[in-house]
């Protein structure tokens, strides 16, 4: 592993790099060329709305904007997709942030929980409209979520859930029965039973970010691959971005950079965010015995009741896919020790595949926020600064949507009910403490969920 293939912790490096590649994913082997961007900036540029990022976020609110009238110019600092747009799983499924549908109403009451899941709902509808209005081709099926009980023992808490969505948000989730998950779905001793969720797409995430970029171009936004934002200023009203190659003028800055915000990019976001490490194994195709023997027939995305969970799926191609979190650095080290980790952890839960293989491995930062919700809202002291941010791992239909409401902001339009998303990001307490505290939680969680 090179040294320039490792991420760079956010909270200690400057940036993500500059003009960095595709990370060498599964995703990247099957997804062919990427299509053509406006190439670095080279020169200086006055616009309406400059985007920091070219991911979902940043590409849908370009695309979104972009559509309304607005001159838009993205600056990425590798290339579009480059982040978790174009590393993740591919599960969109219908989420905002962290919290179960008990934690939710007791958060928040249940008129607002409602509106919170009907609004991620929405963003599943946004993720199936994108898909459509640009022709991407990103080999969406549209099959369900099953969250697995790993142990018998969390099949009550999976009832429970059940119920609350059928009664409370009148959604239908069902409960599938061990015998079920085996002859449909998937065997062995990690699977006691599951809860289906009717609605979510499997996807190639890297297509999906292909055909946003397409999107956004074909909707006249500019989007500028190799354009590292170093350096921000302002101007009387208008912002000042500073890349290697110019610099950018815009009355409105819109920070799309998740996971991999560095911690000086901006006060708004500094002492807000946690990039956590997430890592995906592929494995060689199962054979057709190996299937039939871990009765892994599956076409859904799936997690388990881990807290630290697993997420996992088998691709069109019968390999499967297998992720996880548990490393806190990205180090030469950590990736193998990961990698070896996921490959045992999957045969745990299908011992009929002790002889299966990894193909391709890989990483990326996802973002956790102090509250585990995303917000998409503004700088408190400069509404003319926007972001979206902190999916919690789970932003491939909410990054889309949250692009969208981005727009729909800057053009003054309504927004949908969705209080707990729609305010400031909050500072974590002790921030300098991020680092010991997920270590902390970390050992807990994998005590709780080896638990019977
Ligand atoms: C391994 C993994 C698996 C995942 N699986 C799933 C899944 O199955 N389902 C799900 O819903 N979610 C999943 N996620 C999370 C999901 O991918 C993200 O929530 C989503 O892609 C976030 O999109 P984004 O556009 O906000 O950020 P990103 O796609 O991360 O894009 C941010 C971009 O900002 C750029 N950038 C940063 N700083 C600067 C700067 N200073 N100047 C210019 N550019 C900059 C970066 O280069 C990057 O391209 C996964 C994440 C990982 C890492």
């Amino acid at each position: 592993m090179s040294e320039s293939a490792l991420l760079a912790d956010p909270l200690k490096g400057r940036g993500p790099g500059r003009g960095l590649p595709h990370v060498a994913s599964y995703w990247n082997a099957v997804s062919g060329p990427p299509p053509a961007d406006d190439g670095a900036l080279a020169g200086n540029r006055e616009t309406d709305i400059a985007v920091i990022g070219a991911g979902y976020t940043g590409l849908s609110a370009a695309y979104h904007l972009a559509r309304g009238g607005a001159r838009v110019v993205v600056l990425e600092a590798n290339c579009a997709g480059w982040g978790c747009s174009g590393r993740n799983g591919g599960f969109a499924r219908p989420v905002i942030g962290r919290h179960g549908p008990a934690k939710m109403i007791s958060l928040w009451g249940l008129e607002t929980a409602r509106s919170v899941f009907a609004v991620a709902l929405a963003a599943l509808g946004t993720v199936r409209a994108l898909i459509r209005e640009g022709g991407i081709d990103c080999d969406a099926t549209g099959e369900g979520h099953l969250k697995v009980a790993h142990r018998v023992s969390r099949m009550k808490g999976l009832a429970a859930d059940a119920a609350l969505w059928r009664d409370k948000y009148g959604y239908p989730a069902n409960l599938l029965t061990a015998d079920e998950m085996r002859t449909k779905h998937l065997g062995g001793p990690e699977s006691n039973g599951a809860l289906h969720f009717p609605d979510a797409i499997g996807l190639n995430p890297l297509k999906l970010s292909f055909g946003m970029l397409r999107l956004a171009r074909g909707a006249g936004a500019i989007v500028h691959s190799a354009s590292p934002v170093t350096g921000w200023r302002k101007d009387g009203a208008r912002h000042v971005l500073a890349t290697p190659g110019g610099e950018v003028r815009a009355r409105n800055v819109v920070i799309a950079t998740n996971g991999y915000t560095a911690e000086q990019l901006h006060p708004a976001t500094r002492a807000r965010l946690l990039p956590v490490l997430s890592h995906i194994i592929v494995t060689r195709p199962m054979t057709p015995a190996e299937k039939q023997a871990a009765s892994f027939f599956s076409n859904h995305v799936i997690t388990d009741t881990r807290n630290l969970l697993y997420y996992f799926r088998r691709l069109p191609d019968d390999r499967i896919m297998f992720g996880g979190r548990g490393q806190i650095l990205d180090t030469a080290d950590s990736r193998a020790a990961q990698r070896a980790f996921l490959l045992k952890e999957l045969v745990r839960k299908a011992p009929a595949l002790a002889n299966i293989t990894v193909e391709h491995d890989w990483a990326g930062w996802v973002c956790i926020t102090a509250d585990q919700m995303p917000h998409v809202y503004h700088a408190e002291d400069d509404a003319s600064v926007l972001y979206a941010l902190g999916y919690q791992g789970s932003g491939v239909s909410f990054a889309l949507h949250a692009g969208k409401l981005l727009a729909d902001r800057i053009a003054g339009k309504p927004l949908p009910a969705l209080p707990p998303a729609l305010t400031p990001l909050p500072r974590f307490p002790l921030p300098f403490l991020r680092r010991f505290a997920q270590r902390a939680a970390f050992l807990w969680w994998r005590l709780q969920d080896e638990r019977g």
